[in-house]
């Protein structure tokens, strides 16, 4: 099997949020696209929005050596895939669904040549899970692009158990030619970046419903103290709390209901009441126009210890994943500095501030808590024990 070049074809199944932005990527650097979808109203609100954003993008002087109109020329938008024997390579964005996307793969195989590479867009289901689905899972493999898809820089390549070396680089390199930072992620629940922004939401909530203070409060101490873009409240009103709760359930399930991933209820109730955040116009902030919102209280000492507090929990997360071989430390940090444009890189932030304090907060919190949320992972405390470091 060979990478497509530019005169393959990216197929792309789903025109919706994330089908329409990769499609746009794709196109972007020269390829042609046959962007599909079963629903003809996702389609033209697709075109309609691509147009809009390319031709926007051209006046700003923002498309170098091309044109809106080149781009959207290469961009095919059908409603079925009876052309998708021409596509190299093969990306599955339609709704989050294992039932779906595997009888979906299974088509894509009666239809698609023998060397055509097939890829899933999923956050949060088993990529070997859905290869299962076809003759030749060798074949298959997880491309996961961050929303929105033309901005977001991280790309994570996830193979499958069964995914041949090959499939890996030729999909690794052609997804660096569209201008992306790829990593590679074991194929795990959440791979890297939903994995381990978990406790950015968890622990915020945590915080909120022990009554330690409020989100706007919370959100000011992570933004202020801790230099991140925005709070955990103000980041799930933007994402959805729908969404958000959808992948901290599906995690929790995944890791076979770990308390360290434990959903709250706070989200839950929020989802419940339609308080959804910005798309609705109420989440944990009011979205109507001129609305009072509550004002953080600013108090300086109680910030930094909600902030280290977080801080030490997401790094927590981090050693894991290297302590699992979900990913390199330099992948694991380059994935959370551009997948979620957190401010540093946790293990690069970990050896700033000293493994030991953070070591020493963990166990802080789990000795007064007694809870197994809080247990420090097991090569933190090696490193610590044997003073070593992630970086010289
Ligand atoms: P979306 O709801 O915006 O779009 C999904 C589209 O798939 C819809 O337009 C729907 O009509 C179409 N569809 C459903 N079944 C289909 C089928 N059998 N054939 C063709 N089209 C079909 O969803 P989205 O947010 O774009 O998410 C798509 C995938 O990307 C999901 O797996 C999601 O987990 C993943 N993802 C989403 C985000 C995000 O922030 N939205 C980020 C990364 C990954």
């Amino acid at each position: 099997m060979t990478k497509p070049d530019q005169n393959g074809v990216i197929g792309i199944v789903g025109a919706g949020t994330m089908g329409r932005g990769i499609a746009q990527v794709a196109a972007t650097y020269g390829y042609s696209v046959i962007l599909q979808d079963i629903t003809n109203d996702v389609l033209q609100d697709a075109e309609f929005r691509l147009k809009k954003i390319l031709y926007r993008l051209e006046e700003k002087g923002r498309l170098e050596g091309t044109t809106a109109k080149q781009i959207l020329d290469r961009i095919q938008l059908v409603d079925n895939l009876d052309t998708f024997q021409e596509c190299g390579l093969v990306i599955e964005a339609i709704i989050e669904n294992r039932e779906m996307k595997q009888r979906l793969f299974g088509e894509l195989e009666t239809i698609v040549l023998g060397d055509c590479i097939l890829s899933t867009n999923t956050s949060s289901l088993s990529i070997t899970s859905i290869a299962s689905a076809c003759q030749k899972p060798e074949r298959v493999l997880g491309i996961h692009f961050f929303n929105p898809a033309p901005l977001m820089p991280l790309v994570e390549i996830i193979p499958g158990i069964r995914t041949g070396e090959s499939i890996i680089s030729d999909a690794q390199s052609l997804i660096s030619e569209w201008g992306k930072t790829t990593v590679r992620a074991k194929d795990t629940p959440g791979f890297i970046v939903n994995r381990i922004a978990r406790p950015f939401y968890g622990e915020a909530l945590r915080i909120l419903e022990e009554g330690i203070a409020d989100a706007a409060s919370i959100d000011w101490a992570m933004r202020e103290i801790g230099g991140f873009r925005m709070g955990p409240f103000e980041l799930m009103d933007l994402i959805g709390n729908d969404v958000n709760l959808k992948v901290t359930e599906t995690v929790f399930e995944e890791f076979f209901y770990d308390p360290r991933f434990k959903p709250s209820f706070t989200q839950k109730r929020m989802v419940e009441a339609g308080f959804l955040g910005k798309k609705s116009g109420q989440g944990y902030y009011n979205y109507i126009e001129n609305a009072e919102n509550p004002k953080p209280k600013q108090d300086q000492n109680l910030g930094e210890e909600i902030f280290f507090r977080i801080l030490v929990m997401l790094i927590n997360e981090a050693i894991d994943a290297v302590f699992l071989n979900i990913a390199s430390k330099e992948d694991v940090d380059l994935a959370m500095t551009k997948g979620v444009n957190y401010p540093k890189g946790l293990l690069e932030w970990a050896e700033e501030i000293g493994l030991e304090k953070v070591l020493a907060k963990l166990q802080e919190l789990q000795d007064e808590y007694g809870e197994d949320r809080y247990r420090p992972n097991l090569l933190l405390k090696k490193m610590v024990r044997n003073k070593q470091k992630f970086y010289d």
